[in-house]
């Protein structure tokens, strides 16, 4: 059963250099207890998916389109004060991305995590501090750390805290941007397992946002993978890491360097284009070593491979079904 639909999301912004088109018709959804990789370089705009699903975009947001469904319900309805009292921290939280260094310095880190429940007024002091110290235990981290300062933390336990905090009032669907970029690679492997725990435990669904393909495997049931505000091919993970189809989820997947090949892993060549005046055609025209005729011209749509596999490449003309 689908939790979350998204349907054409068009997210422009305004700057001096003019309207950057950051989101540009994404489509996707994500079933109950499922995970969903956001995959894409930085400023493919994956970051502000995450903003607009939690609506805290920027105020230079121009354009803000397209229906985001949850439970059956157009969320873009809301207003704000709905949005805030029945979907921000309750069904849909985040872990942004950084957060852990913006924990306030003077309050002990319990009472952050215990925070959202306060706000909402439905548990005396008591119950949330009681539920922070369960938070802290259920993350891996002894009840003691309640009373502790964030300078007193490193940035693993950090990140576990700003888990913890995004677990508080039970949501039903938890965003992650970037949870472990500033991880050690000792410190990451164990948030991720923290978090496949969880998606098996708590029975929650999670949007995994990562410029790391090879880190979304382990955790992901379906991958998304964004290029200059479009999402150029989609699948379940099978299908993405088994069978890639666009050249660009090809290249990230060659770009992983293996421990036991002796081939070096392989560069994309170039930078993503200008969100102010995006390519015709193709928006990887440029980058793409199998570029052909209609490449620079025409715009190719999402062909269909098989069930959920998606890929926006002329190559894939052929494919469809
Ligand atoms: Fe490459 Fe053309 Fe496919 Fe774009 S449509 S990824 S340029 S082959």
């Amino acid at each position: 059963m689908k939790l979350l639909e998204v349907k054409n999301l068009k997210l422009y912004y305004q700057s001096t250099r003019g309207t950057v088109k950051a989101v540009d018709g994404i489509s996707l959804d994500l079933a109950k207890s499922e995970a969903l990789g956001i995959v894409g370089e930085s400023g493919s705009g994956k970051t502000s998916l995450s903003l607009a699903l939690m609506r805290v975009l920027p105020s230079n947001i121009d354009t803000n389109e397209g229906k985001v469904i949850l439970d059956g319900k157009d969320i873009t309805q809301l207003s704000e004060e709905e949005f805030r009292k029945e979907i921000r921290w309750n069904t849909i939280s985040m872990v942004f991305q950084g957060a852990m260094n913006s924990l306030n310095p003077v309050l002990k880190v319990g009472h952050q995590i215990a925070e959202p429940m306060l706000l909402e007024k439905t548990v005396n002091k008591k119950e949330a501090y009681k539920k922070s110290e369960d938070l802290l235990e259920m993350v891996g981290l002894p009840k003691e750390i309640f009373n502790r300062y964030a300078h007193e933390l490193s940035g693993g336990m950090k990140q576990r805290v700003m888990i913890a905090s995004a677990l508080i009032l039970n949501p039903k669907l938890v965003i992650l941007d970037e949870p472990t970029s500033a991880l050690d690679v000792s410190i990451q492997a164990q948030i991720m397992n923290l978090l496949k725990r969880f998606k098996k435990e708590l029975d929650i669904s999670m949007i995994f946002i990562t410029h790391d393909i090879a880190l979304s495997s382990d955790l992901c049931d379906k991958l998304a993978v964004l290029y200059a505000g479009e999402i150029i091919e989609k699948g379940t993970a099978e299908q993405m890491f088994g069978k890639p189809k666009h050249p660009y989820t090809q290249l990230l997947l060659a770009s992983i360097p293996g421990l036991k090949q002796d081939a070096s892993p392989k560069f994309i060549p170039g930078a993503p284009p200008d969100l102010t005046s995006p390519p015709t055609g193709c928006r990887f025209h440029a980058r793409c070593p199998y570029r052909f005729d209609p490449c620079d011209k025409k715009p190719p749509p999402a062909f269909k491979i098989e069930k959920d596999h998606l890929s926006r490449c002329w190559l894939n003309e052929g494919d469809k079904k």
